[in-house]
């Protein structure tokens, strides 16, 4: 098959990486990709925003799948303009991607369905969003509809910032997003990310994860796109696997089919583990990033069939086989991030580093040029590794991380801590 993936960050690069390992793969393509990507696909510079260029490229090149990995292009219908005029997509319709594009969507739908999830409502105007606000215990949430490339939440510490974050949403801080605003009551418990194929009417859950977003050592400082990973998430035991299925996925999955608009390609659930099981803090309708950087170094079975499975509506009789093997991955960023950052410092070291044992490393943002790589980006780089458990997996990764000459980067030091405390505990 002829595939061309749709996206540029550590994300596609895994999984690209791993469809290039498919004896079921012919060509691989990725637009736009970038200096890492350029390693496994050719690399195609194709506005993901132009829906007509990218089908005349699929029709002059033969694609035969596209894999969207980002999730604009599937809130903005991409998957409905390829299939319409007979190219295989996987990942959401526009009217399934709404489970991402509208958190507003997502909540009404657990509310009609008895899924759990935080306590909530909706708000047009700053006003009422207020006069809730002063009635409700903090720390509480602030969340704008849209998407927002994950900064529309606020988890707020006082009812000021609470208000401030209303504020910020109408006053267009997060553009159209901001239209409307959730306003939902604190989660207290761990954070898991829960991952699922879906073919419409089946669910085939993947590995589990749980990923770091604050920015600084012990999970201190402002909220990022994710500054590490790592897999399996202990929290995920087989008990609250099943149980985040019969309460969560597989109702959501009815409820979409039953509105029309079934659901295909990955649900990615982020889940808030309390001590009355799991509850729904969002959905995405993409595989996660960097999540997806472990789950594929610990996929033993080959994707593309599984992906292909998706899209036609045959995962009722599909398997997946993992690896043992524990992964983490190390996101390194250029100082600055989450705030402003500089483009453009050179990278060395990766080949020594990626030499490590166990060690693989994904390009989240870098560029090409002349010979060297440059940071291009946030997020540049992943340094993921597997081993027996959490422990090993990440002594490896810091060890690779050590050998990469980046003076314009960073990383945070504990990826992984709360399993390795509980592995220390476990003896
Ligand atoms: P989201 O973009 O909705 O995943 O939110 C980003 C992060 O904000 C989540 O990963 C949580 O850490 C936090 N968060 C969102 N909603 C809640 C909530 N209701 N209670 C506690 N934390 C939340």
């Amino acid at each position: 098959m002829n595939i061309l993936l749709l996206g540029s960050g550590g994300r596609e690069h895994a999984l690209a990486w791993k469809m290039a390992g498919s004896p079921l793969t012919g060509r691989l393509w990725c637009a736009p990709g970038n200096a890492g990507i350029a390693q496994e696909a050719e690399c195609v510079a194709l506005d993901l925003a132009d829906h007509a260029a990218v089908i005349g490229f699929c029709k002059a090149s033969g694609v035969d799948l596209v894999v969207v990995g980002p999730e604009a292009p599937l809130c903005a219908g991409i998957v409905d303009d390829l299939e319409a005029v007979g190219i295989r997509a996987f990942g959401p319709s526009k009217a399934a991607a709404r489970l991402e594009g509208s958190k507003g969507f997502t909540k009404d739908l657990c509310r009609a369905h008895g899924i759990p999830t935080a306590a909530y409502e909706r708000f047009t105007a700053p006003g009422p969003a207020k006069d809730y606000l002063r009635m409700q215990p903090v720390p509480i949430v602030v969340k704008a509809d849209g998407l927002a490339a994950g900064k529309g939440v606020v988890v707020a510490m006082t009812l000021d910032e609470a208000l401030a974050a209303v504020d910020d949403c109408f006053d267009g801080a997060f553009g159209a997003a901001g239209a409307e605003v959730v306003v939902e009551a604190f989660l207290d418990g761990e954070e898991a990310s829960f991952f699922c194929l879906c073919d419409g009417v089946n669910a085939l859950p993947l590995a589990s994860a749980q990923d770091h977003k604050r920015v600084g050592d012990g999970d201190t400082g402002p909220n990022t796109g994710g500054m590490g990973a790592y897999s399996p998430a202990p929290v995920m035991t087989e008990a609250m696997t099943r149980r985040t299925m019969d309460e969560i996925v597989l109702p959501t999955v009815r409820a979409m089919k039953a509105m029309g608009a079934p659901y295909k390609g990955v649900l990615f659930a982020g889940l808030m583990i309390g001590a009355d099981g799991p509850k729904l803090i969002e959905y995405n309708v993409r595989f996660g990033d960097p999540e997806t950087q472990v789950l594929m170094l610990r996929m033993m079975s080959d994707l593309v069939p599984a992906l292909v499975a998706a899209r036609d509506g045959q995962l009722g009789s599909f398997d997946l086989r993992w690896y043992p093997d524990a992964a983490v991955t190390v996101v390194m960023a250029a100082r600055g991030y989450p705030g402003a950052y500089e483009k453009g410092s050179v990278i060395a070291g990766l080949d020594r580093a990626s030499a490590v044992e166990g060690v693989e490393i994904f390009h989240a943002g870098t560029r090409a040029d002349d010979g060297r790589t440059l940071a291009a980006g946030g997020r540049v780089l992943n340094v993921c590794a597997t081993g027996r458990n959490v422990t090993e997996a990440q002594a490896r990764a810091y060890r690779a991380v050590q050998l990469i000459d980046w003076p314009g980067g960073f990383c945070r030091s504990d990826i992984g801590w709360q399993a390795i405390r509980r592995e220390a505990a476990r003896g």
